[in-house]
């Protein structure tokens, strides 16, 4: 039997039929699908947003006269706007929007992983999706308040209130926040969202780190769905990107962020980005990327001095409710120098030992807690190391991945470890080709290119990629 919304649709088309051109027809009204009827509410789903958008600019006038004549002067209109037409994993992406003409109020929810329940209050602000709520990713820890001010992080950290006060409506714009690892960068980042949404709860804020960015670009381009991915991020008040330095495998998520970028400065937006280098010295970023990015603030954070590791020690261990003498502190604090993410680490491994071993925290435990830390948080990585790491993970022996031989496998494998032994050790281009069986340095940069282009064309690859990373980083640590 024909279904109550297929009736009503069908009988809205056959009178649009003959007010439309046909090619018009055939391009913006047979992708239609009618989805339901619910009261006097038909809602229809459109492949993206673009076409969404087209409608509401183009025909909503004619919609709405349609189907009030066929539901009578009460009926409204809903679009359920595809945003990601799923795969075998996951299943399709729909968000719903009230039609701007018809007065109506829509409480659907919306599956786009980074939306929560959608109450659209006011069908009249166009574009439709502009007062949708989005879950902005913060970690509500990361607060300005859990966050100790020292000589290494104090311009940045004002930067960072002056920006949260005024998200967009300073010179802090983009605000680029940059240092080395575990200096404070993401929780800094954050607690400007934070202080933000507690400051002017109607803006949007949005926190996504750059992997993710990229992983979400490259499954929009797969599904033909670019626009929408822009779309979605145009629609942010400020706009939190972690890490910007891993965008330098990723040419064609440059062009998104640029487009981003633009749009949001442009509309009085706030960016905030953090890296692990100035941007003057980011490598493999697009040079109007980069310009962008000195448009605004740049401010790094330091590695702290003595008196604030003890502050920020003191610190945590209030927030935890935590309690150990004076001595053992100022120890931790003499000794952990590097950055604040080995003094947490620290921390936790002597709580974990006097836990362990019921034993208090004295100075001795510390000692010989610190003396294991120590040691272990700063090897060497060698490019044998990371070979072996390579041979291990795709089960190729270590000779064949020195021969010469055009097997794809083990030409990737190749490529992939000579990749990492860029990144991960000091060696000259050179000195990693001699370790290839004497190839030279041009070998090694071109199989880094094949393997930051392989990463951009292939999600499977990349993977790969990306955990072969993670485990050379875990045991550089
Ligand atoms: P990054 O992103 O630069 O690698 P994180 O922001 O992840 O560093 O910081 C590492 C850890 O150190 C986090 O747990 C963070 O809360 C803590 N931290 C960093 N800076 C400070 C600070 N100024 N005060 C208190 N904790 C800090
Ligand atoms: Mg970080």
């Amino acid at each position: 039997m024909e279904k109550a919304h297929d009736k009503v649709w069908n009988s809205c088309l056959a009178i649009i039929k003959d007010i439309v051109e046909w090619q018009h027809f055939k391009t913006w009204f047979e992708p239609i699908r009618p989805v339901a009827l619910k009261e006097k509410i038909l809602t229809i789903q459109v492949p993206s947003q673009f076409f969404y958008e087209y409608l509401e600019e183009h025909y909503v006038n004619l919609l709405a006269k349609t189907l009030k004549r066929e539901l009578g002067k009460e009926a409204r209109l809903e679009y359920r706007i595809m945003v990601d037409s799923g795969n075998d994993k996951n299943k399709p992406l729909t968000m719903d929007v009230a039609a701007h003409g018809f007065k109506t109020f829509s409480n659907n929810e919306m599956d786009f992983p980074l939306v929560i329940n959608n109450p659209v209050k006011n069908p009249f602000v166009i574009p439709g999706l502009r007062k949708m709520q989005i879950d902005s990713q913060l970690n509500p820890i990361y607060t300005f308040d859990s966050f100790v001010e020292g000589d290494c992080n104090r311009v940045a950290r004002r930067a960072g209130k002056t920006v949260a006060e005024k998200p967009g409506a300073t010179s802090f714009n983009p605000l680029v926040i940059y240092g080395g690892v575990g200096l404070g960068k993401t929780h800094l980042a954050q607690a400007v969202g934070n202080e933000v949404k507690r400051l002017h709860q109607n803006k949007v804020v949005l926190y996504v780190s750059s992997e993710k960015f990229i992983n979400q670009f490259q499954d929009h381009s797969r599904n033909n769905a670019i626009n929408d991915f822009i779309h979605f991020y145009q629609l942010i008040d400020v706009l939190i990107i972690d890490d910007v330095q891993f965008f330098n495998r990723a040419e064609k998520s440059q062009d998104a962020l640029f487009a981003i970028f633009n749009h949001l400065h442009q509309s009085g937006k706030q960016l905030i980005l953090s890296s692990d280098k100035p941007p003057k010295d980011l490598e493999g970023v697009q040079e109007r990327l980069l310009s962008r990015f000195r448009w605004g603030l740049s401010a790094d954070l330091q590695v702290p001095d003595y008196d604030t590791r003890i502050d920020i020690l003191e610190k945590k261990m209030k927030n935890d409710g935590l309690d150990m003498p004076r001595e053992v502190v100022k120890y931790i604090a003499y000794n952990i120098q590097s950055n604040i993410r080995e003094l947490e680490g620290a921390l936790i491994s002597l709580l974990a030992q006097s836990s362990l071993n019921k034993r208090e925290i004295d100075l001795d435990l510390a000692k010989k807690v610190l003396r294991n830390f120590v040691k272990t948080s700063s090897k060497e990585i060698t490019i044998e190391t990371i070979q072996k790491m390579v041979c291990e993970f795709f089960d190729v022996s270590y000779d064949k991945l020195l021969q010469k031989t055009r097997k794809r496998e083990i030409v990737q494998a190749r490529q992939i470890t000579m990749y990492l032994a860029k990144i991960f050790t000091k060696n000259s281009l050179k000195t990693i080709g001699e370790h290839f069986g004497g190839r030279d340095h041009t070998t090694v940069i071109h199989s880094c290119q094949t393997v930051k282009d392989l990463m951009d064309t292939d999600s499977l690859f990349r993977e790969s990629v990306i955990e072969l990373q993670q485990k050379v980083q875990l045991a550089a640590m």
